[in-house]
């Protein structure tokens, strides 16, 4: 039991940090053709993820409401895009293409 917990633990955690690792082994190195299709294999991971743990099992959980059952989990989603947009407007970040948006950072 333990090893398992700390199996499913481990090999996460080791895939995130090698993953993240290619940033200083492959920087300056990576083309933007590879970049752009790198980016796009990290949103299709986002997407599936996203559907397959948490939009499915909420429209399953919801099965019981008959025709109304996806009214939750769609909801639900349009409050996180809210809030994603939200995020978007009041944090000061970058985008790739060192875009910079949201509100000026507060001079002391
Ligand atoms: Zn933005």
């Amino acid at each position: 039991m333990n090893t398992q917990i700390l199996t499913g633990i481990l090999i996460p955690f080791l895939g995130t940090s090698l993953g993240a690792a290619m940033v200083f082994v492959l920087k300056d190195q990576i083309s933007d053709g590879m970049q752009r299709t790198l980016t796009g294999f990290a949103a299709g991971v986002m997407v599936a993820a996203s559907f397959w743990s948490l939009l499915q099992p909420a429209l399953e959980s919801s099965e019981g409401m008959g025709k109304l059952s996806f009214i939750p989990a769609a909801v639900g989603f349009l409050i996180g895009i809210g809030f994603l947009l939200f995020l978007d407007t009041v944090t000061p970040h970058m985008h790739m293409d060192e875009q910079v948006e949201g509100p000026e950072k507060p001079s002391n």
